[in-house]
């Protein structure tokens, strides 16, 4: 359609360049993974296979898209930092986040009987995304700090209310057991009422996981 009357509309292309210096980061995280982790039988709260099946969608990405430096993830989602000089699709939004998402998602459903040889995939999941602009490396710091709060709080969380449902409380009365207790609260009933130490169970489900790359071609991040 290159010089047709038509060609006019482009101009009403959403403008989302993220400018330099700022770094660019994508996150994407499954849409409805409580259903998806239900109806394909999760082990509860972490199912080792589906975070490792996870981590393998992370590095294949890191793989295809030399620009990404580094990137985190736990239980449904993943962050890609892309390196600060990095001109990669003209640094649109947009462009970027569509590709690592749908790259992501195609590479989850081909890899899915690698890591459950003995379990169909009853549907086809998929994963929403957005992209943040982090103005400097503290500003990074600080997000990747606080995805991996939540990693810890969830997980914190998920383990507990796992435990009381396996010893026979109810869904309800479980929440309610843990609506507003803290933290040290939280060990405190595991050590006590499971003999469980949190800071012994893996640190793969406490603290999540990271893809970098040792070698990078720009050495500016
Ligand atoms: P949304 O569409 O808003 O993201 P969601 O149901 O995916 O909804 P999340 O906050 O992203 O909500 O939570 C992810 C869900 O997937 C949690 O309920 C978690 O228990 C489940 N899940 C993800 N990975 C695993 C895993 N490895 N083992 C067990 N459960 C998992
Ligand atoms: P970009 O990443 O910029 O989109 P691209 O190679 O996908 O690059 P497009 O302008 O989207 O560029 O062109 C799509 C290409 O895919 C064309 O080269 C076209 O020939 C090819 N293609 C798409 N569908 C078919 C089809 N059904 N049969 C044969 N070729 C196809
Ligand atoms: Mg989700
Ligand atoms: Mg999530």
């Amino acid at each position: 359609m290159a010089n047709s009357k038509y060609e006019y509309v482009k101009s009403f292309e959403v403008e989302d360049e993220v400018f330099m210096p700022n770094l660019v980061v994508i996150r994407i995280d499954g849409r409805d993974f409580l259903r998806f982790s239900q109806v394909h039988n999760f082990e509860k709260p972490n199912d080792e296979r589906a975070v490792n099946l996870m981590n393998s969608c992370a590095v294949s990405v890191s793989e295809e898209y030399p620009d990404i430096v580094f990137s985190y993830g736990y239980s449904d989602e993943y962050s890609f930092v892309f390196k600060k000089t990095s001109k990669f699709y003209r640094r649109r939004a947009s462009k970027i986040l569509s590709l690592i998402v749908s790259f992501f998602t195609s590479v989850y459903v081909t890899k899915w009987k690698e890591f459950f040889p003995s379990k169909k995939l009853r549907y086809s999941p998929s994963f929403h995304a957005r992209a943040i602009c982090c103005a400097s490396i503290e500003i990074l710091q600080a997000y990747l700090a606080w995805r991996q709060n939540d990693c810890h709080i969830n997980n914190q969380y998920e383990t507990c209310l796992g435990m009381l449902v396996k010893c026979g409380k109810t869904e309800s009365k479980a929440l309610e057991i843990l609506k507003g207790t803290q933290k040290q609260e939280k060990n405190e009933l595991l050590f006590q009422q499971f003999g469980i130490n949190y800071k012994k169970l893996p640190e793969l489900f406490r603290q999540g996981s990271c893809v970098f790359k040792t070698e990078v071609e720009d050495s500016q991040v």
